[in-house]
């Protein structure tokens, strides 16, 4: 293609986090320019936001529908939309441009509810646009590698998997202190039917299904509100079942003071077994019955010959670290070559499709279904959909 992908984004006004890390992230590679905006929930903000991105102030949008009905007419129209609003705007905003014939880009979860997420994959399916959701820990090269070992069995059958995401920032009800990430977080209406575990536990899901190939089909959950007043769960303990008999635990936590972002997973094996840690993400460690930890570091060669999704993903050379940002960048690449490849009418190389979609926003979502079930009932195990 002879001109870079246009992007138009809703949500990232002044003072957002994700937006910001989407706009970082989409303009890496130079495969994407952002040309058109709703940022804010307030009109006057988005202008601010536009401005400041200098962004043309015709394409600075008051509402995402402004947005919709105005690039529609357009003959250099946006080509997809990141949608990086709180949780309750994902799916009318995301079926809205899917309709209006608009590729998309959209942060997770990707809907309030199940019934809302299984609507919006049979609108892309019957729109044919590509639709990307970010996942964004999949998107480390040493995540490839791992889910790469898996694949070609060196681990053996998988025994056994855990995986946490543990965080301290919400031990004090700050959402009441006007802190604007935690008010819309344990807001039912705008965060849905779980708070902790649909933030944060959906990334461990999603991270633990990647990995593993594997998919859980039954959750015994235990769901806590650790902070008084607060509406949504703040912590979660999750035993898991995977449809080959292996065995796991998952928790996530938002109390858990002195944690930051301590995703990490160990997935074992009956002939070896791995260790990941999002905090360290240039080091993936391998573990063997009867030898040394072994630890395999990011842009060596040896790591392109085991897998070729890992170097595809990895920028710069090793003891050079790469990490948050070059991830989300991943996931916009290989999303970003999949629409190239759509609009040129060609198909898209495998290496190029290995981005979070529809399907794991599916997941994510009885994931979360399937936790705030169990957690209330008294019989505890509950099957996860297939
Ligand atoms: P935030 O509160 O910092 O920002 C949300 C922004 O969306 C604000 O600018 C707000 O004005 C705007 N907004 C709200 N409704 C809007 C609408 N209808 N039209 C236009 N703009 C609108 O929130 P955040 O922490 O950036 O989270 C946003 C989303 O990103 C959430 O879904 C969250 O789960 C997700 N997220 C993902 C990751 C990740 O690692 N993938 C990390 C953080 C947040």
């Amino acid at each position: 293609m002879k001109r870079k992908l246009r992007m138009g984004m809703v949500g990232g006004g002044p003072g957002a986090f994700i937006g910001e890390v989407h706009r970082k992230a989409a303009r890496m590679d130079g495969l994407i320019d952002i040309v058109a905006g709703a940022f804010d929930i307030d009109p006057a903000k988005s202008l601010q936001m536009g401005q400041a991105l200098c962004i043309d102030p015709d394409r600075t949008y008051s509402t995402y529908k402004e947005m919709i009905k105005k690039e529609s007419n357009r003959d250099d129209k946006i080509d997809f939309v990141a949608i990086t609003t709180p949780n309750n705007w994902h799916f009318p905003i995301a079926k809205d441009f899917l309709e209006a014939g608009f590729h998309v880009m959209c942060e997770k979860p990707m809907t309030m509810t199940v019934a809302e997420a299984k609507a919006l994959e049979k609108i892309v399916a019957k729109t044919k646009r590509v639709f990307g959701l970010m996942h964004n820990y999949t998107g480390y090269p040493m995540v490839k590698l791992a889910r790469d070992m898996v694949k070609k069995g060196d681990l053996g059958k998988i025994l056994k998997v855990v995986v946490q995401y543990p965080q301290g920032w919400l031990i004090k009800p700050i959402e009441r202190e006007g802190q604007q990430q935690a008010a819309w977080r344990t807001d039912p209406k705008q965060s849905g039917a779980a708070g902790c575990i649909g933030d944060i536990g959906t990334h461990a899901e999603n991270l633990a299904e990647y990995i593993t190939g594997l998919r859980i089909k039954e959750i015994c959950a235990d769901l806590s509100t650790f902070v008084k007043g607060r509406l949504l769960d703040d912590d979660g303990n999750c035993l898991l079942r995977f449809d080959n008999g292996a065995k796991g635990l998952l928790h996530a936590s938002q109390i858990s003071i002195g944690e930051e972002n301590g995703l990490a997973i160990w997935v074992y094996g009956e002939k070896s077994s791995l260790e990941w840690h999002q905090e360290h993400p240039n080091y993936l460690y391998v573990k063997v019955i009867d030898g040394p930890v072994q630890v395999w570091r990011r842009g060596n060669d040896y790591i392109g010959k085991k897998s070729p999704a890992a170097k595809k993903n990895t920028r710069i050379p090793f003891g050079h670290p790469e990490a948050f940002l070059e991830a989300f960048a991943n996931n916009y690449t290989n999303f970003a070559e999949t629409l190239i490849a759509c609009i040129e009418g060609k198909k898209p190389s495998p290496l190029s499709l290995d981005f979070p979609t529809v399907h794991d926003g599916v997941r994510g979502m009885q994931f979360i279904e399937t936790v705030v079930k169990s957690s209330k009932s008294s019989q505890k195990w509950t099957k996860f959909p297939k």
